[in-house]
């Protein structure tokens, strides 16, 4: 599937697949009345139209969606450096050090509200082999909890909420789990926290989707199981295929595999990361439209004084950064030690850098608020 977000007309049978709160809250009237859903609204395509396009181009996207991963896979680049010295400093020109830019950072960002967005795997921990065992280390969560004492924040991750929250284990911070579909406010501890009653979710724009992406997780986990080290993680409003542990001459065999699967299910789209194939509901909702409801939901929609900043590696990471860009506010940084296509204005390297850059935004809240962030 292309990145573009599509709308599946169906004659026979009609989903309601429009974007609504789920919750009346009255702590968010504003966002509960107007979520900042998609503007020029869907892309709608009739369903035959979609399937004979599957169809025609099913061979070519599938080694679209491998070669690309194997761009994206960093033991892949590693082996194989394909840019030339200059392209990486034309690159690192572009896309500067967030940390060697730290001083002209802080000066844009004075006199407004700076608002942290944080992706989790590859930013705030390393990629590893197993899914499952993505931990964050204990002075990441520190250096989290401190940012999150100074500056509202929230995780925007393509996990399931739950799931990267049993990484995270802080309850002072926003999370936007299955890329932005689940939204939640902090449950305690947080000055920014704007939810005080209820189980704090804020939003659940595909809810309608659930039983049927449960039953295309079932499905993925019986047709991908004779790939060995293939792992289907369902993320409650998306499900993840991830290619970590399997052998690269094997991606297409797995991709197969997942389309094999995904034809039966024209409401649902395919979208390509690092080293993960991800389904998700074919609504036009993404880490971007996550990043502007937060912030219409912590009273920002309209200033011109806040600063959000998007930390991410990845490209569901893009549609936060060219929000960001659109906006002409705040400013995205990827993490990536190659270059990449990216509308990020800044880069660092790995999440130890993410952690120094936190480190550095707690250190200078502290320092203008007099130490009072310094604990
Ligand atoms: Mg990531």
């Amino acid at each position: 599937m292309t990145k573009q977000n599509v709308l599946v007309s169906d004659t026979k049978s009609t989903f309601n697949m429009a974007i609504m709160p789920i919750s009346n809250s009255p702590i968010f009237p504003r966002a509960a009345q107007k979520p900042p859903a998609a503007p020029g609204g869907y892309i709608s395509i009739s369903r035959k139209k979609l399937l004979k396009n599957l169809e025609i181009n099913g061979e070519a996207r599938i080694n679209t969606w491998v070669d690309s991963m194997k761009a994206s896979s960093p033991t892949h680049i590693k082996a194989t450096p394909s840019l030339a010295d200059h392209d990486q400093s034309s690159w690192i020109v572009r896309h500067p050090s967030a940390l060697d830019m730290f001083e002209q950072i802080i000066d844009a960002a004075k006199g407004k509200q700076i608002v942290m967005f944080l992706d989790y795997d590859g930013t705030l921990s390393p990629i590893v082999d197993d899914p499952d065992r993505a931990f964050m280390s204990r002075p990441m969560r520190k250096t989290v909890r401190k940012l999150a004492m100074c500056f509202p924040t929230a995780i925007v991750t393509g996990r399931c909420r739950d799931k990267v929250y049993s990484f995270v284990k802080l309850a002072e911070l926003y999370y936007a789990g299955s890329h932005g579909m689940d939204i939640k406010g902090p449950a305690k501890g947080s000055k920014y926290k704007k939810v005080s009653e209820g189980n704090g979710v804020l939003f659940q724009p595909a809810s309608e989707f659930l039983p049927m992406i449960d039953e295309v997780y079932k499905q993925l986990v019986e047709k991908t199981k004779t790939t060995e080290g293939a792992k289907v993680e369902n993320n409650k409003f998306c499900v993840s295929v991830h290619f970590r542990c399997v052998e690269e001459k094997k991606w297409s065999e797995l991709a197969q595999q997942v389309k094999s699967v995904l034809k039966e299910y024209p409401k649902l789209r395919l979208t390509q990361g690092r080293k993960v194939l991800e389904i998700r509901p074919t609504i036009k909702w993404d880490k971007g439209k996550a990043l502007e409801f937060l912030l219409e939901s912590l009273g920002f929609a309209n200033c011109t004084d806040v600063f959000p900043v998007y930390i991410g590696d990845d490209r569901s990471d893009e549609d936060a950064f060219k929000i960001l860009r659109d906006r002409g506010q705040g400013f995205g940084i990827l993490v990536s030690k190659f270059p990449k296509e990216t509308s990020a204005s800044y880069s660092l390297q790995e999440p130890a850098q993410v952690m120094d850059f936190l480190g550095r935004l707690v250190e200078w809240k502290g320092l203008s608020l007099g130490g009072q962030a310094r604990v």
